[in-house]
Parts: structure tokens; sequence; C-alpha cells
């Protein structure tokens, strides 16, 4: 008799314990905060325990992912939690992509940020929903102090409106209309936008690869 299947996560290892959010970002902490709590889990950030930032250089969502978490997980001799999210604008090649936080400047003025993403967009003609396709991609990492290291991504799309739309939210929301919806991350719940099923739907990107992870290390 052949032996049975390994399970899917088999090669994956669980988070237990004592979690850190390698984050300094307080819209990505409450989110990530709200993903984690349905599963008992309870983590301080690396924000509020003042741990320095590191230079974000990876030229990919992932290797920034992983330049936080494994930051985290060096300083604090505790698995680490981290989320590199952005904006990818079709018609602008990708931007603002990786760069999308810093596209804000050091005063994080997202409303600038915004402007200048549509008004880049209309001097290139790019008027109707099919010319201002746009997706979300969340990599997520955590990162064990031994080196282990568990990688997710996924992405959400949609298009960019103009004027933004609702005060939800954080960053690009106000201007990111998922496909098949009628309103705006910015005008969405908590719940709409990221939470999981079966009280939300697991719309965003950062939910979409929560739920891999989740499958594979919180299950
Ligand atoms: P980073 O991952 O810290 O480099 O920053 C990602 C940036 O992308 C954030 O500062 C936001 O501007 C933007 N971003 C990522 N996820 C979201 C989201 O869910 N809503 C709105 N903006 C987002």
């Amino acid at each position: 008799m052949s032996a049975p299947a390994a399970p899917s996560n088999a090669n994956h290892r669980r988070i237990a314990g004592k979690l850190v959010i390698a984050t300094h970002n307080a819209g990505k902490l409450v989110e990530m905060r709200e993903l984690l709590t349905p599963f008992g889990i309870t983590a301080t950030s690396a924000g509020e325990l003042n741990l320095p930032e590191p230079e974000e250089t990876g030229e990919t969502f992932r290797d920034n992912a992983r330049i936080k978490a494994e930051a985290a997980a060096k300083a604090t001799s505790l698995p680490s939690f981290s989320d590199d999210s952005g904006l990818v604008v079709d018609a602008l090649n990708g931007e603002p992509g990786i760069y999308s936080a810093r596209w804000a400047g050091p005063e994080k003025d997202f409303n600038a940020a915004m402007l200048r993403i549509d008004t880049m967009l209309r001097r290139r003609g790019a008027l109707t929903p099919e010319r201002r396709t746009a997706h979300f991609v969340s990599a997520l990492c955590v990162a064990w102090p031994d080196g282990h290291l568990e990688e997710f991504e996924a992405r959400v799309d949609g298009s960019i409106v103009w004027p933004p739309r609702g005060s939800k939210g954080f960053g690009y929301d106000p201007f990111f209309l998922p496909d098949g919806y009628a309103t705006t991350f910015g005008e969405m719940s908590s719940e709409e936008k990221h939470g999981l099923p079966p009280r939300g739907l697991g719309l965003s990107h950062r939910a979409r690869a929560f739920v891999k992870l989740a499958e594979a290390c919180l299950a």
C-alpha cells in the first residue's frame, strides 16, 4: 500500500509564540494585526520596539520583505513578519512599484503622490478605466532567527479613479477601485478590504497573501 500523501504544509514552519511585525507603517500595522488576531497571535512591532528601519535596497517586493523581516529577527531574536507592498500602474511601466512609499516623500503626502500618478496618466492620454489599470502587490515574509524563511505573494487588480474617494484605509486606497466593485479601497470598511472568510472575502493583496501564509504556517 502506498504511503499517504504528505500534507501540503509539510515543508513549512508553523508560527507559534511571540512574533514581531517588522513595520514602521501605522496603516499596515493595523491591517497585519487584524489579520493575525483571529489566529490568536498578538505581536509587537518594529516601530513600537524602536528598531531602526533597514534600507530597502532590494529590486523586488519579495527582496524588500525579506530585508525587513531578517533585520527584525536579527535585532530581537524572535520570528518576524513583514509585508512589502505597493501599487503597480500598467500605463506607467509599473511605477511606482517598490517605490510606492518613497513617492509620498518624507512627509508621507499620499494626496500629492496620487495627484502625481493621475497627472502622469492624463499626460499619457490614459483617461478610461481600461487605460488606467493597476494592481497592488503584497509580499509577505516570516524570518526566524535561525535563518528559516517563509515567503508568500499576491495581488489585487483594479484601476485608478480620479478624484480619490473615501477616507478609510491608508496610502493609495482612495484612488484604487478593485475590479468588480463600485467602491474604492478608501470607501471600504476594514472588513470589506481585508477581512478573511467567513467575515470578509479576503479581497486585498495583503489578505490574499495572508491566506497563503495562514494555510502554510498557521492552520
Ligand atoms: P513599503 O512596503 O513599506 O515599502 O510601503 C508600501 C507603500 O505602498 C505604502 O506606504 C503605501 O503607500 C502603499 N500601499 C501598500 N499597500 C497598500 C494598501 O493596502 N493601500 C494603500 N496603499 C498601500
